[in-house]
């Protein structure tokens, strides 16, 4: 892998997989910046415990996040969160985000997947998705004011 300073690797998706593939180009002796940006508020979290012990604690469970402020510290990589992608540019090597625009070396698309809704049961009171943190919580708080519950997706 290339050792040059200054080439910049971008990471689109700042889950398991991105924070994965910046230890892995670390690892391998990246040594240029690199950059995850994420279009959530929060840094790189679990989501496995979003169904499990987030709905169980007694407590309001904090972000499961992967890995400690200090761990991502000396990766040296910039989290830019609460930013979203929405075109890339392969030839000029940039992607355009809601924060403006990003030159890369090389780029890793880490977006995940998503939730598939059914129609007509968005927004309505008590029916939630359950794929982030914050969803996490929305389901948290209406099961503890509910008594019949109904799980689509098995
Ligand atoms: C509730 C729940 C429970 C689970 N339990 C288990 C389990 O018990 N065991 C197990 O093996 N797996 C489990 N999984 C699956 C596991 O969490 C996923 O396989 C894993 O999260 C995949 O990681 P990822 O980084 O590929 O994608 P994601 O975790 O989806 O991360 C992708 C990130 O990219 C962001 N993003 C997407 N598009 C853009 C864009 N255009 N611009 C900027 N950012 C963008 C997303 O918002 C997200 O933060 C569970 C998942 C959920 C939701």
């Amino acid at each position: 892998m290339s050792t040059l300073p200054d080439r910049h690797l971008l990471i689109v998706g700042a889950g398991l997989a991105g924070l994965r593939a910046a230890e892995g180009a670390r690892g391998a002796g990246w040594s240029g910046p690199i950059t995850i940006v994420g279009d959530e508020p929060h840094p790189p979290y679990d989501r496995p415990p979003l169904s499990k012990a987030a709905l169980l604690s007694e407590e309001p469970p904090g972000v499961p996040v992967l890995r400690s402020s200090e761990v991502v510290e000396q990766l040296r990589v910039r989290h830019l969160s609460g930013v979203r992608v929405h075109g890339l540019d392969t030839e000029g090597r940039t992607v355009t985000t809601s924060a403006g625009e990003l030159g890369y070396d090389a780029l890793v698309i880490a977006t995940g997947s998503a939730t598939t809704t059914l129609p007509g049961l968005t927004g309505l009171p008590g029916v939630h998705v359950l794929r982030r943190y914050d969803d996490a919580l929305a389901v948290r708080a209406s099961l503890a004011r509910s008594r019949r519950v109904v799980i689509l997706g098995a």
